[in-house]
Order: C-alpha cells, then structure tokens, then sequence
C-alpha cells in the first residue's frame, strides 16, 4: 500500500477520458486508504511513506450466507431479466463464494434439482430449464455439482450421477470446429472461453478423448498477442478473462508449455495496479475485483513453471526462499478487504464505488485463494508441451491433486488468511483449484469419482 505525499501514477499524463476515469479511481482509492490507517488507529501516519506498519481489516464473513441466499433464492426485479440466462451461473457464484467461506449449508438438493432441470436432452445444460444448451452454463452446472457433492447432504454421488457424460461427450464434439476451436452454443461463437469451457467439463467429468483435443492446443497457442496475455481469438486484444481461458485450458491438458511463458509472465505481472494493489483486465483498463481471479490464477498456474526456473538459475536453498507467486499478494489483499469488501452487505464488489454482487464475491474470494496458493501444479508441467494427447498418461497436475502421482497432495484445504504476517480476527477459508475454480476437496473428490467410472468414451 504505497501511501505518498506524491503526484498519483496518471497525474503527469495528458487528460482523456480513459486517463480521467484512471485518475478518478485513484483519487478515491488513496483517500480509502488513508481513511483506513486513521480509523485503524495505525502507528504510522496515514501518508508517511513506505514501510510503515498496516493494520490486518477484519475479514467477517457473518452476513455473506444472507446475500448469497439472496443472490440465489429471492425473486429478482424485472430490471433484472436479463439475467434469466444466467441462472446456473448465479448457482455457481454463489456455492463457490459459500465453499470457500465455509458456508455450504444452503438448499442444496433444490440447486441440484434446478440443474438436473436444466440439463438439455442432447447434452449440456443451459442457464435455466428449458433453455438452449450453451457451454458457459454447462461449466457453472457441473462445477456446482461438484462442490454440493458433500457427504452428508448426498448419498451415492447423486449429483454427480445426474450429469449425462454420453450426450455430453456428443454435445461437446458436435461445438468442435475445424480449426480446433469450439463454439459455446449451436450456431454460436468461436472463441478461447469456449476452449476453456470444454475441455475443463470433459477433463473433470473424464470423457476426454483425442478427437475432442485434436487443433485444440494449437488454436489456443494463436490466441497469445504481442503483448503476451492471451486474446478471446487469434488477432484480437489481450485480455485478462481470456488468458486465465487459454492458459487454464491448456493446464488442464498439461500443455501450458505451447505458450510463451516469459512474455505471459510480464503481460499478467503488469496487470497489477501500482497505487491500487488489485489487478486490471487489460492495458490502460481500471482496476477490477474479479481480475484477482482471472490474472491472479494465471500466475498461480506459472508458479510450478517458475519454481522450476528459480531452481534452475538459483541454488537449491536460495530457491527454496523464493516466491514462486510473482505478484504482490499483500497489496492484492489491500485491495480486496479495505477497498472492495463491504462487511454489512457480505460481498465484494467490483471496486469501490460499484454495488456488491455475486459475481465479483465469487472472484475475489477465488482470488484470495490464488494469492495463499503455491504448488497448483508440480513443476515440470509447464515445461512440457505433449505433441499427442496420450489418454493412458495421466497430465500432471491430475497426479498432483488426486495425490496418486508424483505430486506431493499435502497441500493443506483451509487455512487462515495470511494478511501482512497477521492472521488474527480473519476468517478461516477454503481454498480453490486454480484450473477448476472450484474448492480443492471438492474438486478432488469429483476427480477421482469421474476417474472411478472409467472414461465410456475410449
Ligand atoms: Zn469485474
């Protein structure tokens, strides 16, 4: 948290509409700042440089169960219909934002009925009952199954036993393109979500087969630009959504290595704002909640890759002291507790001045979980680019979390958050797999409950 008597970044640039909206935020995330050191009562005062002691916010998750049951069950206003679309995506934000919070008591076997509703009878599911098949709803479905399949709730698995992986598995070749992208409805768009959408369904629910990857690895390699980040199609701009799509995709394939990997670092290392700690989505955009997420993760999927490259070019015990999460996690959580969490509602927002939301709780939780994680993937995985996809060789970070492998499985599922060396008065959260982006016990089991059927496609 820089806190400086100094002209803003943007205060030496040329006034445009972009660079005043910038200024704007800045002006209004400095003032946050300082107000918090005073109300805080810090040692230090507000402003007086670098270094100077910052006190932990308390992280009270005791009204966030209130909004997310709200977000989920209460009747929304015609201003929102819209939305309509979207309801399996409201499912998943708000169960993913509860796993991490610890809070999983909601109705889920009606969540569950809903999505076994929504399930379309030539496979896929849409956002609601009745509604075309599209992709994006098809993830959100089958990862919030996953996460309500806890014992207790459910016997036998039964969510995961509803989705149909045959139709599925028919669903998802008939998006497939020639030039090995995949649309994300009949008739749809082409683009690297669509990858991402499909490929992570197929390798969580166990139907991948080397048809469905065949050009895949190679369409999205094409999405990477100039400026390293990935793009939604060859050509287009650089993007943060689109380059956690691409590079969680290829993860989930243990193909990371098909992309430029120093030139991917730098792009997502500059997304991280300098005064404002959170991350932009792209060049010359404001800061964002939701790109904790989306960039954050994209360096926690690095983090093997540069542990591996730290061991390299370092000694061992030097190495060993190193942080393979190369952006700044403390200022990352500045960002997320004193500018974004609004403690009465129980939800983050976007940046200060939006209104809270679902959306924006379930990725700066998940964001919260990438700046604690290391280790998402064992480290040769982002050094190795597979020419074929070999269905008998299990991809490397399948090793790591279903703990049969060479990985080490000893990474510990809740744990405090860590605010400035304080873990004192914040809550006790669960933490995410990065390529998923669904809770890692979770996440685990679902795994292994797909590996345990077989895959009826090969
Ligand atoms: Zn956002």
């Amino acid at each position: 948290m820089a806190l400086r008597n100094k002209a803003l970044p943007c205060d030496d640039l040329s006034s445009t509409p972009t660079l005043n909206a910038q200024r704007k935020v800045e002006e209004e995330i400095l003032s946050n700042y300082q107000a918090f050191l005073q109300q805080h009562g810090s040692s230090a005062e507000a402003g007086s440089g670098d270094g100077a002691p910052i006190p932990a916010p308390t992280f009270d998750v005791s009204n966030m169960k209130a909004f997310l049951r709200n977000s989920m069950f209460r009747p929304m206003s015609s201003a929102f219909s819209s939305l309509d679309g979207s309801r399996a995506w409201i499912t998943f934000w708000c169960t993913q934002a509860g796993a991490l919070a610890n809070i999983t008591n909601f109705d889920a076997r009606s969540i569950m009925d809903f999505l076994r509703l929504s399930q379309h009878p030539d496979g896929g599911f849409g956002g609601g009952p009745g509604l075309l098949a599209h992709l994006a709803p098809t993830y959100a479905a089958v990862a919030t199954l996953v996460n309500l399949n806890r014992e207790g709730v459910f016997e036998d698995d039964e969510p995961l036993r509803l989705i149909d992986r045959e139709s599925l598995y028919r669903w998802l070749m008939s998006l497939k393109t020639p030039e090995g992208s995949f649309a994300v409805h009949h008739d749809g768009e082409c683009d690297v979500r669509g990858s991402y959408l499909a490929l992570s369904v197929a390798q969580m629910t166990n139907i991948l087969t080397p048809e469905l990857l065949e050009g895949a690895v190679d369409w999205i390699a094409q999405c990477q630009t100039y400026e390293g980040g990935l793009a939604g199609r060859p050509g287009l701009e650089a993007h943060g959504g689109y380059t956690y799509c691409g590079v969680a995709a290829l993860a989930c394939v243990g193909a990371i290595g098909a992309l430029d990997i120093d030139a991917l670092t730098y792009w997502a290392l500059q997304r991280q704002m300098s005064l404002e700690g959170g991350f932009q989505g792209r060049t010359n955009k404001l800061v964002d909640s939701c790109y904790s997420f989306w960039c954050g993760a994209v360096l926690a999927l690095l983090s093997g890759t540069t542990r591996s490259v730290m061991a390299a070019e370092t000694s061992a015990s030097l190495a060993s002291h190193m942080d393979p999460i190369l952006f700044d996690r403390a200022s990352l959580l500045d960002y997320l507790f004193v500018q974004c969490y609004d403690a009465s509602g129980g939800g983050f927002k976007d940046k200060p001045s939006s209104r809270l939301d679902a959306y924006h709780t379930c990725y700066s939780l998940s964001g919260v979980s990438v700046a604690h994680s290391v280790d998402d993937l064992p480290s040769q995985s982002g050094l190795e680019r597979p020419l074929a996809f070999d269905p008998v060789k299990v991809p490397p970070f399948l090793q790591h979390v279903t703990g049969d492998g060479a990985g080490t499985g000893a990474t510990p599922f809740k744990y405090p958050v860590i605010y400035r060396g304080r873990s004192r008065d914040l809550a006790l959260l669960s933490s995410t797999n990065a390529i998923f982006n669904i809770e890692r016990n979770q996440c685990r089991k679902g795994l292994e409950f797909f590996r345990s059927l077989g895959n009826p496609m090969m």
